[in-house]
């Protein structure tokens, strides 16, 4: 019971990582709110928790439902301990000249925005409570370049920024504030990216799986859910401005195809023999 009476706020938590994270958080002890546009998945969540989750419909790039979503979790629950800024799509894709200017807004208003009104209508009352984990959902594709649309990257990118940013200044009233970034992960977000069809899952877990560096082992989101699960409990008290990557090794350079480390880096086939 790693989170033993806490309060958490979940966006985008009708699907997927966040789905998969307030099914983690509800089995460690902690009631949540799911924040979600998708009604009827977030409704069968919280009934399937029963009384330690509580949907609430909110529009992520709408302060009024960002701001009452907060305030739900401690007139439902009676505290705010943890926020996850989860709420995503991939958004516009496609080479730079012929990116349509107000689909790079509308993808920057749900991803970067709606993290930073995440953030904002959280820090109050954690600042009243001077606790709290706010835990920001970026990508590999907002640690290094390539690895994503021009707007998700930018926007991901934004969200290490802010994150990094933010934590400087909230830590002075006892709030950590960190983020993930996943590297490919079967959702039906990355369905939808990879087959047009958001139900695909079963074949889009074999091309996540075939890109993985981790020989057989797509990343699947009880593995964000984990991760998350660290940075919202005590354990990760003194980690703050952290962006805590979960991908296989993919940023490290490796490829499911590279020969191992020992034949190609001299350095550590001598190291190897030397018996280090
Ligand atoms: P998902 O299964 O599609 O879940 C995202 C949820 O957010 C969906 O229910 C979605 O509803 C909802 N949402 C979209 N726009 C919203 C808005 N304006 N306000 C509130 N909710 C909204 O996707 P996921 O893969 O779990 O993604 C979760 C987060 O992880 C995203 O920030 C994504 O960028 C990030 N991420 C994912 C991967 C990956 O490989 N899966 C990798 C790196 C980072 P709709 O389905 O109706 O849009």
């Amino acid at each position: 019971m790693r989170l033993e009476g806490k309060v958490a706020v979940i966006t985008g938590a009708a699907s997927g990582i966040g789905r998969a994270t307030a099914e983690r958080f509800v089995e460690e002890g902690a009631s949540v709110i799911v924040g979600d546009i998708q009604r009827e998945l977030g409704e069968e969540l919280s009934k399937q928790m029963g009384g330690s989750a509580t949907f609430k419909f909110c529009d992520v790039t709408e302060e009024k439902d960002v701001k009452e979503l907060m305030e739900s979790a401690v007139s439902t629950y009676g505290s705010l301990d943890i926020v996850m800024n989860n709420a995503g799509i991939v958004g516009s894709r496609g080479p730079i000249s012929s990116t349509d200017a107000s689909e790079f807004k509308a993808t920057l208003d749900i991803l970067l925005y709606g993290t930073f009104l995440g953030i904002k209508h959280a820090a109050p009352h954690m600042e009243r409570q001077k606790s709290g984990s706010i835990i920001n959902i970026a990508s590999t594709a907002g640690v290094t370049g390539g690895l994503g649309p021009h707007v998700y990257a930018a926007a991901k990118h934004g969200v290490v920024g802010l994150t990094k940013n933010v934590a400087a200044e909230l830590c002075r009233s006892g709030i950590r504030v960190n983020c993930i970034a996943p590297g490919s992960t079967v959702t039906p977000l990355v369905a939808a990216a990879y087959m047009d069809d958001h139900e695909a899952l079963e074949e889009v877990s074999e091309i996540v799986r075939a890109k993985s560096p981790i020989l057989n082992r797509p990343g699947i989101p009880i593995d964000v859910a984990n991760a998350a699960l660290y940075l919202a409990s005590d354990e990760s008290g003194n980690t703050n401005g952290h962006c805590l990557v979960v991908d296989g090794g993919l940023t490290t350079g490796s490829t499911p195809n590279d020969p191992p480390h020992s034949d190609s880096m001299p350095f550590l086939r001598e190291a190897g023999q030397h018996g280090l």
